[in-house]
């Protein structure tokens, strides 16, 4: 093991074999979305698998990222659709990179940054349908697509998609759904009326493309699922076989005895009520394990761990560096391994972590990381790599 104090084992085949899983279920091409560093997984790493996998399109969140997969050599094509006030479109232009404008003012820049690279730009827009997030809201549809049609025939660009995105789409009977998937046909509608005729017409995440065939359009754009995470807890189908691509594991720092009324860790919130064995292990919230992870209370929750094959409870609060798990009396020695969580049959999920924590697996994975490196394995065959 290196001198850090984890290791986040990202597995390159799981992504590639999920690529594949959702590209057959839905029968669309593939975006594939791998902003926030891949969700924790490595931008470059994630994108790369993608496309090794059959994601026809990669989609990041900023212009930045797009910009760095740019510069890490992948010349597919790639779309961006947050665009922070001041940020160059010059050079997105001059890349190929698909922009996305959610309004008039945005279509202005980047018709002033074609004009600079001396290049007609892409731009894909995006609708609001109901999240009331980015995107232009419904009264402002008409005079966007008139200015984006506008500055199509004068050449400042290609329309090259129109998109939205759902609010409930992990709730598949949640009726936001279906008002928002007509809303987007109006779009469409009136985008078609007022002379565009955008190739990409997408609208579905990994929730809406796993369980909405009718949202499926052109493409779906799918994040979480590439990463072998469960979108929608409780309604995708079991076995629809995802395989998790990141696994966090460390070892025991220190193992001590408890004698019943000894307390743990700060503040005193957890009380041992018999003699237990107590694991310390060297990561904490410096390193994304959320301090949410222990709960005191009744009653309370906690996450857990998995040493030597068993669960083990936090014990609790997380600290900055470190955090205690209950060995229950069990045998365990100073580098044991801990598996937070991950792929294989004995090890907590990052969905069980969310549980735990009071949100969702997107947010474990993303912040997962702080002093530890990731390490990139390749399977090869994710079907057999759950008992490693
Ligand atoms: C993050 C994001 C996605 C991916 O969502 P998942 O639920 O991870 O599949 C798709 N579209 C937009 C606009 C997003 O911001």
């Amino acid at each position: 093991m290196s001198e850090e104090p984890a290791e986040i084992v990202v597995d390159l085949a799981a992504i590639r074999h999920n690529v594949g899983v959702l590209r057959r279920l839905t029968g669309v091409p593939l975006i594939a979305v791998v902003k926030a560093d891949g969700y924790g997984h490595g931008l470059e790493q994630a994108a790369r698998a993608a496309r090794d996998g059959g994601a026809e399109w990669i989609a990041v969140a900023t212009v930045a990222e797009a910009v760095r997969l740019r510069d890490a050599g992948y010349g597919g094509p790639l779309l961006c659709w947050l665009t922070v006030p001041g940020t160059d479109l010059v050079r997105p232009v001059a890349e190929g990179i698909d922009l996305t404008a959610y309004s008039v003012a945005e279509l202005d820049d980047i018709a002033a940054a074609a004009a600079t690279a001396g290049r007609r730009a892409r731009v894909q827009l995006k609708v609001d349908t109901g999240l009331n997030r980015g995107g232009a809201s419904r009264a402002a549809w008409a005079e966007l697509f008139a200015r984006a049609r506008d500055g199509e025939r004068a050449g400042s660009w290609k329309i090259t998609g129109l998109f939205s995105h759902f609010a409930c789409a992990d709730e598949p009977r949640h009726p936001a759904n279906d008002r928002q998937e007509q809303a987007f046909r109006a779009a469409v509608a009136l985008a078609e009326d007022s002379g565009l005729r955008p190739e990409l017409l997408h609208l579905a995440n990994s929730a809406a493309a796993i369980l909405r065939p009718s949202s499926r359009f052109d493409a779906v754009r799918c994040g979480l699922a590439i990463y072998g995470l469960d979108p929608a807890p409780g309604e995708t189908p079991a076995d629809l076989g995802l395989v998790p691509a990141m696994t966090v594991r460390t070892r025991l720092a220190l193992v001590k005895q408890l004698e019943p009324g000894d307390a743990v860790s700060y503040g005193h919130h957890w009380v041992a009520d018999r003699a237990t064995t107590l694991g310390l292990v060297p990561l904490g919230y410096g390193d994304g394990v959320p301090r949410h992870a222990f709960q005191p209370g009744s009653p309370g929750t906690a996450a857990e761990v998995a040493v030597g094959r068993r669960r083990r409870p936090l014990r609790g609060r997380v600290c900055m560096d470190q955090f205690m798990v209950d060995l229950g009396g069990d045998a365990a020695a100073v580098g044991d391994e801990v598996v937070l969580f991950g792929a294989g049959p004995d090890v907590p999920t990052a969905q069980e972590w969310a549980e735990a924590c009071g949100t969702i697996s997107y947010e474990i994975v993303t912040r997962i990381g702080g002093r530890s490196g990731r390490v990139y394995v390749d399977t090869g065959d994710p079907a057999s790599k759950v008992d490693p």
